[in-house]
């Protein structure tokens, strides 16, 4: 990742490497690479050894990235600690992973970041120092870099391997609690240049990254997506502010945009949202949960992204395993999400017997090559359920492969439901409900049920909330056009979901909230 970022400020020292709108600071990839060689011999000074964990527990800022390529730099193992945490989480990580330095926020919305730590700084023994952004303890770090470091790091660098891990990065804790998935360079390093290649971008490319760092969405095909392409990376704002964004994109002329798909109707929902001048899009990625057809094709048409692309992974795959491409027609782009990577493979099998089914067939997808993980950080265990003795990694959801080797994803295996011995994938119903006029956002989950076992509910987001859909209506709207056992039991207006904080809906949560009986 050091030669990576190396390799782009050769190339492109006065491009545009990272721009902050919030504070309107900017760094070319001359001025960036300096910053970051500045912060890789303060971590040398701190005593940062080869291997060591250090922590980064912020929000979005140029700072996360600077300790992204420094970390990477000295061969410490950089741990992503998700902004939301409270302090009993934030002590998992911490000792899980065995963090001894931290570098943190001091303070975003309702998170006293500093109060936290102080919490639980007795319960973490590893823990040495603790560093926050945009305070004395962050220039006093980087204060300590002196030049005659440079020789230390270099020595430092010749040491270090592509395949050293470089980085814990934690899943999203859609389905339970997140799992510490440790990646190695040659695995993040590779995905992030495979995406961009995708995107075709070059040094002109100014990507918009309304995402968490946090999370490998950002970090992965965001930041790294960039740098192997000498590409911008423009942060919107410090968390997911869908009018930031799109004033960030018109602002800085961006040429590409990341979101879940909750970002990107967040975004289309704006009162405002014709007001802003988009016409610098022509990229971007949608990816992270199911991407509804009628959102990708308002995305291609509203945000002038004519070149969307959907990416389909996981946090233990580095991410991306599938992606559509550019040349693909539409129905491609929207219905699936792509096909594999270069040097990926996919398949589809039966989650039972393991054995490989026909093109058409539902079942479990797995998926191999370069960006399989390491492994679960210290779990063996966990780490042996999930890749077989051929390094195949069971990604827990159902796909199809087609005919013409695109994929589709059908649901997660955790979410599927039964109702009555029949199979339902909230999937297929969700996209159906996203056509109906007064539903901007739909989650299909199953609730326990005497007679069925299982029945569906679904739990919408009126786009009117002085006049959202009754039962009736949409029980209307599906009869002679869903299967009969398809059909919602079940409706529940909200506001919001309940998300991660990389803008997954917990579903785990809906169906807690609505599953119990009254
Ligand atoms: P956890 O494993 O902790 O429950 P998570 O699986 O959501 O959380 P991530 O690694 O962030 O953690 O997400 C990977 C999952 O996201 C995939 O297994 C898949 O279910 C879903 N996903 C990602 N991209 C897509 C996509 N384009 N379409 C459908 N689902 C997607
Ligand atoms: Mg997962």
């Amino acid at each position: 990742i050091g030669a990576n970022l190396a390799r782009a400020v050769e190339r492109f020292p006065d491009r545009e490497a990272l721009v902050d709108v919030a504070s309107g600071r900017r760094w070319t990839y001359a001025g960036f690479g300096a910053a970051v060689d500045e912060l890789a011999r303060a971590l040398l000074a701190s005593g940062v050894e080869r291997g060591d964990r250090v922590g980064i527990w912020a929000v979005n800022c140029p700072e996360w990235v600077l300790v992204q390529y420094a970390t990477a730099r000295v061969g410490a193992i950089m741990v992503n600690i998700n902004p939301a945490y409270r302090a009993q989480e934030l002590a998992y990580v911490l000792d899980q992973a065995g963090v001894s330095l931290l570098v943190a926020s001091l303070a975003h919305k309702a998170s006293d970041y500093r109060a936290l730590v102080e919490e639980v700084r007795a319960r973490c023994p590893a823990l040495r120092e603790t560093v926050y952004i945009g305070d004395a303890s962050w220039d006093a770090l980087v204060a300590r870099a002196t030049p005659e470091l440079s020789a230390d790091l270099a020595a430092r660098e010749a040491l270090l391997s592509c395949d050293d891990p470089v980085n814990i990065q934690y899943t999203s804790g859609t389905t339970g609690f997140p799992k510490g998935a440790t990646l190695s360079h040659h695995n993040i390093l590779n995905n992030g240049f495979s995406v961009g290649e995708t995107l075709a971008y070059t040094e002109r490319d100014r990507i918009c990254l309304p995402v968490p760092f946090y999370h490998c969405f950002g970090m992965v095909m965001g930041n790294l997506a960039a740098t192997s392409h000498g590409a911008c990376v423009v942060i919107p704002a410090p968390s997911f502010d869908p009018a930031a964004t799109l004033r960030a994109v018109q602002q800085e002329r961006c040429t590409s945009l990341y979101g879940v798909p909750t970002m990107f109707i967040a975004e289309l929902n704006l009162p405002d949202f014709a007001a802003h001048d988009l016409s610098s899009l022509r990229t971007g990625i949608m990816a992270g949960s199911p991407c509804p057809v009628e959102v990708m094709k308002r995305v291609v048409a509203e945000m002038n992204m004519a070149e969307v692309s959907i990416c389909y992974g996981m946090t233990e795959t580095s991410p991306v395993s599938t992606q559509t491409r550019r040349d693909d027609d539409l129905e491609r782009r929207t219905g699936t999400v792509g096909r594999a990577l270069p040097h990926v493979e996919v398949k589809v099998v039966d989650p039972v017997s393991g054995v490989t089914l026909p093109r058409g067939e539902a079942g479990e997808l797995h998926t191999r090559g370069y960006g399989v993980m390491l492994g679960y950080w210290n779990d063996p265990e966990r780490t042996a359920e999930v890749i077989d003795a051929a390094r195949w990694m069971r990604t827990g959801d159902l796909a199809v492969m087609r005919e013409d080797g695109y994929v589709r994803i059908v649901g997660r295996i955790k979410d599927m439901i039964i109702r009555g011995g029949e199979n339902v994938y909230p999937r297929e119903i969700e996209e159906f409900l996203y056509g109906h006029p007064k539903i901007a956002d739909v989650q299909v989950v199953g609730v326990p049920d005497e007679r069925y076992g299982e029945e569906v509910l679904a739990c919408v987001v009126p786009r009117d909330p002085a006049d959202p859909p009754t039962y009736e209506e949409i029980a209307a709207y599906c009869r002679d056009r869903l299967a009969h056992y398809k059909v919602p039991r079940r409706v529940e207006v909200l506001d919001a979901f309940p998300m991660t904080v990389s803008g997954k809906v917990r579903k785990v949560e809906l169906r807690e909230r609505y599953g119990r009986p009254d």
